[in-house]
């Protein structure tokens, strides 16, 4: 393979029922920055259907270019007709970086995009850089999260990886922007394995996000029950946050697991995190190193969680998260 003959930085852009996810304009943030560090263009590759009025949306948020695969079969996610219009994307653009978002359908999609194109992929990264010799410098943790591996493709094109959620920042939208905006003609091959959507039905309400919240209340095994997990709730209803949680207190039943942070949970920026009788494993410290201001409340004073936060709180949750509640109550009155 010659690989001088790939050039640029490719973004899958990921939509659903029409609308582009978060995740493919924090991508389009990053693609930006490392287009720009080796001196090439970002392409938005967005497949779907009827979806020509994003693209300036895209352009705004860092593209150069903007792809669109428009076709009925691309409406809703199925695994084989993107993985056509993405291959086929890719083999025309030739970008030297693709970046997937590690979503359902990302995680669907990019490995056998990978596969067809005979090239290799890197999940779930944390961090991406450019070494000095322009190879896409992949970083992800390892053997669960003891060690971080960064990883390179240096034989094969593209490079390719995906990222999870709230793992990059978008950039901020620049309305001035301009790119390009191409129609890719879309032609699927219909083959016997080929899923064929009968009907959509959101089965799930519309909820809120933790990823989305401004302001955290997190819990761990050291609240002790679902049921104690009502001081965190009154700390959240009076601050408008959200209670989120480790891992051992998602196991525990004590919450929902979609609103478990960290390595196998979600990563959160909050401006906000309180980290409630939570250890501070590294696992868990991975999903929310980044908020802007993190506040620790463990009786154990040697636990790890003090040394990520901003301000720590040695005692016990029960009696301390109460007296803040109550002093926030009074300020708010
Ligand atoms: P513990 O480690 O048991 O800590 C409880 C803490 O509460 C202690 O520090 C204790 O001092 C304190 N405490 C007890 N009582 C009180 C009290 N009354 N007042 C104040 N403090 C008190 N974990 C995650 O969170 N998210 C993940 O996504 C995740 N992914 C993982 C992936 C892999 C591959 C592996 C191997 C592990 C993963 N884990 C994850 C698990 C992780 O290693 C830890 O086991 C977990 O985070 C521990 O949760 P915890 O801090 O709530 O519990």
């Amino acid at each position: 393979m010659d690989i001088s003959n790939y050039k640029g930085v490719l973004v899958f852009v990921e939509q659903r029922r029409g609308e582009i996810q978060n995740v493919s304009l924090e991508l389009l943030g990053k693609g930006r920055k490392i287009a720009d560090e080796l001196g090439v263009s970002l392409i938005a590759a967005i497949p779907g259907y009827k979806i020509n009025n994003s693209s300036n949306l895209l352009v705004a948020y860092g593209a150069d270019k903007v792809v669109i695969m428009d076709h009925e079969d691309l409406e809703t996610y199925t695994t084989e007709p993107y993985t056509q219009v993405m291959t086929e994307i890719i083999e025309r653009e030739k970008p030297e970086v693709v970046l997937f978002g590690a979503t359902s359908i990302g995680r669907d999609l990019a490995p056998r995009v990978s596969a067809r194109l005979g090239t290799g992929l890197t999940a779930d990264c944390t961090s991406l850089d450019i070494s000095e010799d322009r190879l896409l410098m992949m970083t992800r943790p390892a053997f669960g999260g003891n060690i971080m591996a960064t990883i390179v493709c240096p034989d094969h094109r593209p490079q390719m990886s995906t990222v999870r959620p709230g793992v990059m920042t978008k950039m901020e939208r620049d309305p001035s922007r301009t790119g390009d905006v191409v129609q890719m003609p879309v032609s699927l091959e219909k083959n016997p394995m080929c899923v064929e959507v009968l009907k959509f039905e959101q089965v799930m309400e519309a909820k809120q996000d933790i990823q989305d919240a401004k302001i955290l209340v997190s819990g761990g095994r050291g609240i002790g029950s679902k049921e104690n997990f009502e001081v965190l709730y009154d700390l959240s209803d009076t601050i408008g946050g959200m209670v989120s949680a480790s891992r051992a207190a998602v196991d525990s039943g004590w919450l929902d697991p979609s609103h478990q942070v960290g390595q196998t949970g979600k990563t959160v920026r909050p401006d906000l995190y309180f980290a409630c009788g939570i250890s501070g494993a590294i696992q868990h410290v991975a999903g929310m190193e980044e908020a802007e201001l993190i506040i620790a409340i463990n009786k154990d004073k040697g636990s790890k969680i003090f040394e990520v936060a901003d301000l720590g709180v040695v005692g016990d949750v029960h009696k301390i998260l109460p007296l803040v509640t109550e002093e926030i109550k009074k300020i708010n009155a």
